[in-house]
């Protein structure tokens, strides 16, 4: 029986995998946040997971919003995804030749996308946003780049870069082993803060290449963007001859099917992927203006090449997961989801007098424990991550399976029906209480 029993409570399979794994893994996990230090305690070991749950190994059954950080927006283990990667599978893992599933799931993303001309599939999220910026300055032949505070682009070493405060901040390494050469055409500015980027482009109007923003920046909680900051964005890199990069590896087909641009009526010079396209397998991609594409080699001089870019197996779980993304009726499905859970956990917080923001943007939300409003990464870090930790651990014990950091957002899945919606704000009701 997979039952959660609070009062019972114990994760000690875990604790043995985790003691064993720490000898072999850095931190005995291969991302960090897996390891769960920002909310204290060890990581949960799971072993299989189906539809809207996971299975740990001590038998507790969750009711899961993390869904692999974002790509499982079906549910786990969805038939027609488990049925496309089985028969891919049965036809040979990787060729290293082109396939017509290539071109399929490459058609899918320009049908969804209208920004998106031409498309290069790549393994993670973390190439694709590498490979954009290299694109953005090779079409340009230009170096600087503009990031912005908080936001988070996956590893590569120009984009570790402290989140410094203030115009102008040069690129400071955010990590050991990242050289300071590699950060200095790193530009920084704080989210929503469009003077900023405005004083930017006044101080270098002829070296910034392109400005890449998470259009929802979801790597600090979940911060939307401000009305008019992404408009002045789009605005300043066409008055400057700038690349404008969507990095969209977390909102695309996560908050419409044509991601945030969609819903912000905005379109990019070139936009990233990751998460939803590969349905759960390895998939990362950049697309956008032909024009900018066609300096991607071997048409163009831009080198960008990956063994197993492309792979059947990860085309074939994107395409089963697109299609039926695309079905009538998803997201504003996802959206009654959304608005179910923000009105049960906003009643919540007022009945038990909790001075916390709940941000919701269609199926993804995240709850601050903040009493000032969030609007960058400044205000975000002012949360306070002990209350978060002590929520986490509660709902942990009641069978919802939330990311263990106060700075990640939560997902909703196709996959969660009303009663396990109301099973969710029943939970955090009492977690906030107690
Ligand atoms: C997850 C994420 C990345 C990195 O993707 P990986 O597949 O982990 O390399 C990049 N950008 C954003 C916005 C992300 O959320």
């Amino acid at each position: 029986m997979h039952t959660t029993n609070s009062d019972s409570f114990s994760l000690e399979r875990s604790h043995q995998l985790y003691q064993e794994a720490q000898q072999l893994l850095p931190g005995g996990v291969n991302s960090p946040v897996r390891a769960f230090r920002g909310v204290g305690g060890e990581p949960v070991f799971i072993e299989r997971a189906a539809g809207p749950y996971l299975y740990d190994v001590d038998g507790h059954r969750y009711l899961d919003y993390v869904q692999s950080w974002g790509p499982m927006i079906l549910g786990h283990t969805y038939p027609a995804v488990v049925e496309a990667v089985v028969a891919a599978s049965q036809r040979g893992f990787s060729f290293g030749t082109p396939t017509q599933a290539e071109s399929e799931l490459a058609r899918l993303v320009i049908d969804c996308v209208p920004s998106v001309e031409m498309i290069r599939f790549v393994n993670s999220g973390t190439e694709a946003t590498m490979s954009a910026l290299r694109l953005a300055r090779a079409y340009t032949g230009r170096n600087k780049i503009i990031k912005f505070s908080g936001c988070y682009h996956g590893h590569a070493d120009m984009l570790l870069v402290q989140a410094g405060s203030g115009v102008a901040t040069m690129g400071l390494p955010d990590s050991p082993g990242v050289p300071a050469l590699t950060t200095q055409n790193t530009l920084t500015a704080d989210y929503n803060n469009a003077a900023e980027v405005e004083e930017l482009f006044a101080r270098y109007p002829d070296d910034i290449a392109a400005i890449i923003v998470e259009p929802i920046a979801a790597n600090m909680g979940l911060v939307p963007p401000a009305p008019g900051f992404l408009e002045k964005l789009r605005e300043l890199t066409q008055k400057y001859h700038a690349i404008l990069i969507f990095d969209e590896v977390m909102t695309g087909f996560r908050v419409a099917l044509g991601g945030m641009q969609e819903r912000v009526k905005i379109t990019p010079d070139l936009t990233c992927f990751g998460k939803i396209i590969g349905g759960g397998l390895p998939v990362g991609a950049y697309g956008g203006r032909r024009e900018i594409m066609e300096m991607v080699a071997p048409v163009g001089p831009m080198y960008q090449a990956g063994t197993l870019s492309g792979n059947p197996l990860a085309m074939a779980a994107g395409i089963a997961t697109l299609k039926e993304l695309r079905q009538p009726g998803q997201y504003e499905e996802l959206e009654r989801k959304g608005q179910r859970l923000e009105e049960g956990f906003t009643k919540a917080l007022q009945d038990n007098k909790v001075d916390a923001i709940f941000k919701r943007i269609g199926a993804m939300f995240c709850l601050y424990f903040s009493h000032e409003p969030v609007v960058d990464y400044t205000s975000a870090k002012r949360s306070d991550t002990q209350q978060f930790a002590r929520y986490f651990w509660s709902m942990l014990k009641q069978g919802i399976y939330l990311p263990p950091s106060q700075f990640e957002s939560c997902f909703i899945s196709l996959a969660l029906d009303d009663a396990m919606i109301e099973e969710t704000i029943q939970a955090a009701a009492a977690s906030i209480n107690a």
